[in-house]
């Protein structure tokens, strides 16, 4: 099975996929994990994407579809694959039809009135765990794993507002483009929590 995980920024992509991950074996390919990989290791790919990902703005479409594309060619995904963060526009939609078979598009829908306020909040873990600074009591270690929990370059107010607003130019019209295909599952977020809405993923995927 291959899934494209669906959602504006903040609306818990990454805290699914990685239970997604646990349950069903997919492998977890996130393009925004691989842009903050090169940034850090300083690539070329990094130095290109460090000033749009800062602006708010997509990576050029050819960087980005040339590296899931290279993603894809390994042999580690032919048991099914999870797409967490691409494609984040029709170009992009389009291209994946030509090299990859997509299965179904897991759509994450969230109050848009709240993510500001959950990534602007948000300290994250390199192990993938994300937690929000109302809930962590002052801790700044990872429950799960020990480690020092830091803040996302890029989860700062106007970045923020940036990356909701390209969302709602770019990324928001996959939802049409999924539902023509039939490929499209909505997971309505509301108040749930994270474990409601992993029971609602479930009972789509099982
Ligand atoms: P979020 O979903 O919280 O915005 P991501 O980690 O998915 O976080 O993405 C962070 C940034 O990386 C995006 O704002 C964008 O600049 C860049 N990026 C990630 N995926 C893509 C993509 N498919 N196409 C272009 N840019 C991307
Ligand atoms: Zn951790």
């Amino acid at each position: 099975m291959n899934i494209i995980l669906l959602g504006a920024p903040g609306a818990g992509k990454g805290t699914q996929a990685s239970r997604i991950e646990q349950k069903y074996s997919l492998v977890h390919i996130s393009t925004g994990d691989i842009f903050r990989a090169n940034i850090k290791g300083g690539t070329p790919i990094g130095k290109v994407a460090k000033s749009y990902i800062d602006a708010g703005k997509l990576v050029p479409d050819e960087v980005t579809c040339e590296i899931v594309k290279d993603r894809l060619a390994s042999p580690d995904i032919k048991g099914g694959y999870m797409l967490d963060g691409f494609p984040r526009n029709l170009f992009q939609a389009a291209e994946l039809d030509k090299f990859a078979k997509v299965d179904l598009c897991l759509n994450l829908e969230v109050d848009t009135s709240l993510l500001m306020d959950r990534i602007c909040g948000r300290r994250v873990c390199s192990c993938g765990e994300s937690y929000h600074v109302s809930t962590l009591n002052g801790a700044t270690t990872c429950a799960k794993c020990g480690k020092e929990l830091y803040q996302r370059a890029d989860d700062n107010p106007e970045t923020v507002g940036a990356r909701l607003e390209t969302y709602e130019k770019q990324t928001a019209p996959l939802i049409d483009y999924y539902a023509k295909q039939g490929k499209l599952k909505t997971v309505v977020c509301g108040n749930k929590t994270p474990d409601e809405v992993f029971a609602a993923v479930c009972e789509i995927l099982d």
